[in-house]
């Protein structure tokens, strides 16, 4: 199989692929994109172990974003470990905390997300986290949990944020918003962060890089964030797939190419 470059992060298995799902994943596959396929529920979370059984480039997490934290059970918490004891699944995500939206009060997804942490460092797997309008309680979460490793996916936060994960060991992912104009600051932080910490992901089907901002987005657009990314940088766009594929196989060390 040839994997040269990454969407670390895209919900291939949301309804807003029900009508060309496979088309989609082709369409990744023909430019030699890799894909991980995160959860958000308990069930998109199966949805993405099974894609991914059947589709040799998709790899999946297992894990209930802040949006769902009212929802989730100890027996969920259960489930989760018995998912990803399994492969695809290579991590618990996508978890953390959301204060934007605030679906499920705060106090319910910080033991959520602390209790889904907990899990992936017992299990010895990378976590992949949310963070919107969040920073500092998503900084005070994971230093309860010392020696858990993985992924701020679609970073949109501060500097300071940044190099506070950054010092944690962790990944810091990029998706289309660096592409939006107005992102000036939030290409800064791309520009500091260090080139082999960095991920590049789509969020599909969410945050379309321009020029097809506010489009249905899908794998294939991860090469638009490579883009702008490698001019950021003064990489050319196949150091930046080199680079943060070498970065994924780190990240995620179940995944074998
Ligand atoms: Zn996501």
């Amino acid at each position: 199989m040839m994997v040269t470059c990454f969407d670390s992060h895209c919900h291939l298995q949301d309804p807003a692929f029900d009508g060309d799902r496979e088309d989609a994943y082709s369409r990744a596959r023909a430019q030699n994109i890799g894909m991980i396929v995160p959860g958000y529920t308990m069930e998109s979370s199966a949805q993405a172990a099974a894609f991914g059984k059947t589709h040799e480039a998709v790899w999946a997490l297992a894990g209930v974003h802040p949006h769902d934290a009212e929802t989730f059970t100890g027996r969920d918490l259960r489930a989760l470990e018995e998912m990803a004891s399994q492969r695809p699944v290579v991590g618990i995500g996508e978890i953390g905390l959301d204060y934007h939206y605030m679906n499920s009060p705060k106090e319910t997804q910080k033991r959520v997300f602390l209790e889904q942490t907990q899990l992936a460092c017992r299990l010895g797997l990378p976590v992949s986290v949310h963070s919107r309008e969040a920073e500092e309680d998503t900084l005070e979460i994971l230093a309860q949990v010392p020696g858990v490793r993985g992924v701020l996916h679609c970073f949109t936060g501060s500097e300071a944020f940044a190099a506070a994960l950054l010092a944690r060991g962790f990944y810091i992912s990029f998706a289309g918003p660096i592409s939006f104009k107005s992102a000036h600051s939030l290409r800064e932080v791309v520009g500091q962060v260090p080139m082999d910490r960095l991920l590049i992901e789509t969020d599909s089907p969410y945050l379309s890089p321009a020029p097809w901002r506010g489009q249905r987005n899908e794998p294939l657009r991860v090469i638009r964030v490579a883009e702008v990314v490698a001019a950021q940088k003064n990489y050319s766009t196949q150091q930046v797939f080199a680079q943060t594929t070498a970065n994924i196989l780190s990240a995620f060390r179940l995944i074998e190419i």
